[in-house]
């Protein structure tokens, strides 16, 4: 029986897994298919505060667990099938591991980026295609870039890319974007962005130092056309990874778990949410970790008893 099962090892999990061994809480935490989170697939991290020459993702997120078993955190590696959350302690169904217990959950799960799944897109991750702008578009000054999707992330990665970019290209699989119509003016009020509207892309080139070219797919035509570029933005949504739950905490209609605002309060006490499985707007790394520090110290206070839990009176 552990009092604290984190579950998910990104900047959230780990963040919440410091706060509560630093508080003699012995949590466990477990890692799932892929370690570290979304940083592990990213190069140079510049915006991390602390770190002025930048850091790189995966050498970040190893600092932070080895920060965290320093103070005693325990961690074990599984994917997590099952959680009972209907009654405390609540029950987990860890691959390889069985039935576990904890009196508290932090569920920091995250949320994946999509990808297109055409070739050449997954192996070039980190050499010319990324799913953050934020993260990456300083890498691409006076680059040409193509952000591919047709909804108001793509409109807002277009639009923040322009500030680096020599040139934006929007390509789009419809002649018709799913973009808020302001998001779309303000995109198409942008001299920098052009648009290659009603083209699939079909395959990502790259040579020894990176993406050369995206293929795509003319739906009026049929033909295949290639548009060079050096960066691709690919832009077409995010899932939060919440399916585990089989419904049992209280999400919104896209699947991000709801939480009282202001704090990590799931619809369940006892069960906390931090990260961007519970953040669709900011996803930023600083963000993730800073709403894990709120989860530890909600959960210390639930565990202290002092926590007035008044979900109902919220919603
Ligand atoms: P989204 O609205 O679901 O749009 C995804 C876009 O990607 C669609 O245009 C879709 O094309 C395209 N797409 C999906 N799968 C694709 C594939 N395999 N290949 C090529 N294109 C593909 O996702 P989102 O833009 O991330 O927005 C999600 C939510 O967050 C929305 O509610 C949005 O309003 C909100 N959001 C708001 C802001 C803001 O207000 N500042 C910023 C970002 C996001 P189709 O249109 O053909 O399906």
């Amino acid at each position: 029986m552990y009092k604290s099962i984190i579950i998910g090892t990104g900047p959230a999990g780990l963040t919440a897994a410091i706060y509560l061994a630093r508080a003699n809480m012995n949590p466990l935490i477990i890692e799932g298919p892929e370690p570290g989170g979304q940083l592990t697939t990213t190069t140079e991290v510049e915006n991390f505060p602390g770190f002025p020459d930048g850091i790189m993702g995966p050498e970040l997120m190893a600092n932070m667990r080895k920060q965290a078993e320093r103070f005693g955190a325990e961690f074990k590696t599984g994917w997590v099938n099952k959680v009972d959350t209907s009654k405390r302690p609540f029950t987990l169904q860890v691959e390889g591991h069985g039935e576990l217990q904890a009196e508290t959950l932090i569920i920091s799960t995250g949320a994946s980026a999509k990808y297109m799944g055409i070739p050449g897109e997954r192996d070039n991750v980190g050499r010319g295609v990324s799913t953050c702008a934020t993260c990456d578009g300083f890498f691409f000054r006076e680059k040409k870039i193509i952000v591919v999707g047709g909804g108001d992330s793509a409109m807002e990665e277009a639009n923040f890319l322009t500030r680096f970019a020599s040139e934006v290209v929007l390509v789009h699989r419809r002649d018709e974007l799913r973009a808020s119509k302001i998001m779309q003016d303000r995109a198409r009020e942008n001299p920098k962005i052009s648009w290659q509207l009603n083209k699939t892309p079909v395959e990502v080139d790259a040579g020894p130092l990176g993406v050369t070219a995206l293929k795509v797919r003319n739906n009026e035509t049929g033909e295949d056309e290639t548009i060079e570029t050096n960066g691709l933005f690919v832009a077409i949504g995010h899932t939060p990874n919440t399916k585990f739950l089989e419904g049992q905490l209280e999400t919104d209609e896209t699947g991000y778990i709801v939480v009282k605002p202001g704090t990590t309060e799931t619809n369940v006490p006892g069960i906390f949410a931090c990260g961007d499985v519970q953040d669709h707007k900011y996803r930023q790394a600083i963000t993730a970790a800073g709403s894990g520090c709120m989860a530890a110290l909600d959960c210390e206070k639930f565990l202290e008893g002092s926590m007035v839990h008044d979900w109902s009176q919220t919603l």
